[in-house]
């Protein structure tokens, strides 16, 4: 998943940069609120989470102006400030849950995950699609119970289209999911991707869960549960 994190404590950016990233996240770390929304306008996010104790801009207000562009993505916030009238306030602006600093990484993990499952509408951590079973914790897909072997992009992809199942993925939002910059940004690495994914998921079983919508990009025709 692509994810939007605002932090001004730059080793406290670092830190969810690389950790995020070790779980299998893209993820934009900006340092204020401004760099925030350009990066939202840029491209498209899963999540975001936001320290609400922001030089300029402040956090609350990034979320109702992220809110009033029509971003629907979940927002969690970051928050020193523990006691119930600024939780209710964050809530209010539109965010959707809230860790209190300082806090320990597993807990921050799985309320994101969380949150990611219930934005694509699966209340499981596991995706199933006829023959094929997604493992969003372990990061681990089956097929007829056999472990089929993806790379980290490919998983990646994957898990992707799952989610967004039965609508049209553009190629150029799969790219997102795999680089956090502009560069390297070359179509043709999906496609090579997308091919083999589609080797390995028809391999045994015949499976065809990925279809090409011509000069739009891909579809994942099963429907997940
Ligand atoms: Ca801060």
């Amino acid at each position: 998943m692509k994810l939007l994190v605002v932090e001004d404590e730059a080793l406290l950016r670092h830190h969810l940069y690389s950790r995020l990233g070790e779980q299998g996240h893209v993820v934009d770390a900006v340092a204020n609120a401004e760099d925030a929304l350009y990066q939202a306008d840029q491209y498209s996010h899963d999540l975001a989470v936001v320290d609400l104790g922001l030089p300029g801009m402040g956090g609350l207000d990034l979320i109702r102006q992220l809110r009033s562009q029509g971003k629907s993505f979940p927002i969690l916030i970051l928050t020193a400030r523990g006691n119930w009238q600024d939780k209710v306030e964050g809530l209010a602006a539109g965010a959707d849950d809230y860790v209190v600093k300082p806090f320990q990484f597993e807990e921050l993990e799985a309320r994101l995950n969380a949150l990611l499952r219930r934005s694509s509408g699966f209340t499981q951590s596991r995706i199933c699609a006829g023959p094929l079973l997604l493992d969003l914790n372990r990061k681990q897909a089956t097929l007829d119970d056999q472990s089929l072997q993806l790379t980290a992009f490919e998983y990646r992809i994957l898990e992707y289209l799952m989610r967004h199942h039965q609508q049209v993925v553009p190629k150029e939002r799969l790219i997102e999911q795999l680089y956090p910059d502009d560069e390297e940004r070359d179509p043709n690495v999906i496609e090579v991707l997308v091919g083999r994914l589609r080797r390995k998921l028809e391999a045994d079983s015949g499976f065809k869960p990925i279809e090409t919508v011509r000069g739009q990009g891909y579809l994942f025709t099963e429907r997940c549960r």
